[in-house]
């Protein structure tokens, strides 16, 4: 049986609109797969308003956090309006989305109340209710088109660990799950349409996997339906080979599970890092397609079938990262305790920040912020770290650039190229990473985008070469 795992993000489900085209795509896919599971975001904004009802309900605001549910209420309400559905379809479509707003709200009212080991577990509930509505909406339209489709929650078969707000999805478990729940609808020929971005930990509490989780949904689901293709649809063209500012910046057409790995966990792009790794596994080719030209393959992330690769330079990403300087030590061994309990209260807050060290005389700490973290997670960092230190003008904010290429790491050419590239601009740090493809440089903000465009023409200019030679 061929099977095809689509997911959906944000901006495609956000109007009548844009879920039509949704549903001309999977009919479509219908026509070329056998069976085709459908996995969806929570409408764009959505999880950001949840995650600001939570804040209001922590300082009992009630008022404030009735306003924000009324407003995802209408926006979901209006969207269902305009869909082109049967009356009897309108309302039991509004009668379960209702169901879930009075969850809720039941959610919020009961937060003051709570024993406070219980917050976290209702907090990932509430995050993870965008995801609940969404796919309720894209069920209920691809039955009006004929497609037998059920909205799934995916607690019920995606098996996670409990780090809350950053779960880690057990693959095995889940494939079990997913065999007992979800298999037997597949054979059926029914089309789930499954939550992306929550899953639930071996007590059943709702876990969330980060910011844009649905494309991890999306692979660990593949892996244990076994599906022969994840196509993640996004309302961009694919992977880009810088950021978008960067002139010249295009999609990439292919690249390695490595680089693609690399590119997530180190750019500031729309991919989750843990995606790749359940299509790794599974052997399973990943396309990133845009919503608005379902004609073309934007970027296809496989295994490299050179063996051994040669070196080469695909992409250079962004992200942006704190530097923490521990001024007058003499020895890196001294300013152990205070790292430690940097890197403790940092953990607390931000479950998934990377860490950097660069030691001698004037130990520096590099604190990298992934984009699963979300828009303002980097100040939240920069709070925590001030209150932490007794100066807080050690912290500086900087941006870790990231060359990716297979087996980069491991040429001296590119090292060369590059280092010469950026001639003449400061650069504070330089760091291999674990994998051999990316390579790091970190420079201060007003060089940013100056080092990108260089490092990025760089690519351009020698995408063809052979920089083993
Ligand atoms: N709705 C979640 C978020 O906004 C997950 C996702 O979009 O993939 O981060
Ligand atoms: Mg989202």
């Amino acid at each position: 049986m061929s099977k095809l795992v689509a997911k959906f993000g944000g901006l495609s489900l956000s109007s009548a609109q844009a879920l039509s085209q949704i549903a001309q795509i999977i009919l479509t896919a219908h026509t070329e797969w056998e069976q085709v599971v459908v996995v969806v975001s929570a409408i764009e904004g959505v999880t950001d308003q949840l995650i600001e009802t939570i804040h209001d309900a922590e300082i009992s605001d009630k008022r404030a956090y009735r306003r924000k549910v009324a407003h995802i209420r209408t926006r979901h309400l209006a969207i269902m309006e305009e869909l082109p559905l049967l009356k009897t379809e309108y309302s039991t479509l509004q009668s379960e989305l209702d169901r879930l707003f009075n969850e809720l709200i039941a959610l919020l009212e009961g937060f003051g109340k709570l024993d406070t080991a219980l917050q976290p577990a209702k907090r990932e509930a509430i995050r993870a209710l965008g995801e609940r509505l969404s796919a309720r909406l894209v069920a209920a339209l691809l039955r009006h088109h004929q497609i037998r489709s059920v909205a799934m929650d995916a607690n019920h078969f995606i098996r996670t660990n409990n780090q809350f707000m950053n779960a880690t999805i057990n693959l095995n478990a889940t494939q079990q799950l997913v065999e007992e729940n979800l298999s037997p609808l597949l054979e059926r020929n029914i089309t789930p349409v499954i939550t992306g971005f929550m899953g639930a930990d071996e007590h059943g509490n709702i876990t969330t996997l980060g910011r844009i989780g649905t494309d991890y949904t999306a692979t660990a689901i593949a892996y244990a339906v076994q599906a022969d293709q994840v196509t993640l649809w996004l309302d961009t063209p694919g992977i880009l080979s810088a950021p978008q500012s960067v002139p010249h910046a295009q999609p990439i057409q292919e690249l390695s599970y490595g680089e693609a790995s690399d590119l997530a966990l180190l750019g500031n792009h729309p991919l989750h890092p843990k995606t790749i790794l359940p299509a790794r596994l599974a052997n399973i080719p990943l396309h990133i397609q845009n919503i608005h030209l379902p004609h073309l393959i934007g970027t296809i992330v496989q295994p490299s079938n050179a063996e051994p690769t040669p070196a080469r330079m695909r992409a250079v990403v962004e992200m942006s990262a704190i530097e923490i300087l521990i001024p007058n030590t003499q020895h890196l061994v001294e300013v152990i305790p205070q790292i430690g309990s940097l890197f403790f209260a940092t953990f607390q807050v931000l479950p998934s920040v990377l860490m950097s060290l660069q030691g001698s005389f004037r130990s520096k700490i590099y604190v990298g912020v992934p984009a699963t973290l979300g828009l303002s997670a980097t100040e939240q960092l920069t709070d925590v770290l001030e209150k932490r230190m007794t100066d807080a003008k050690e912290l500086t904010r900087v941006s870790v650039l990231t060359l990716i290429g297979a087996n980069v790491q491991q040429c001296v050419p590119c090292l060369k190229k590059a280092l010469h590239a950026l001639e003449g601009l400061p650069l504070r740090f330089i760091n291999t990473n674990s994998s051999h493809d990316s390579l790091s440089v970190v420079v201060a903000p007003q060089d940013r985008h100056e080092a990108l465009t260089r490092l990025h023409a760089l690519l351009n200019a020698e995408i063809t070469t052979d920089f083993n030679q």
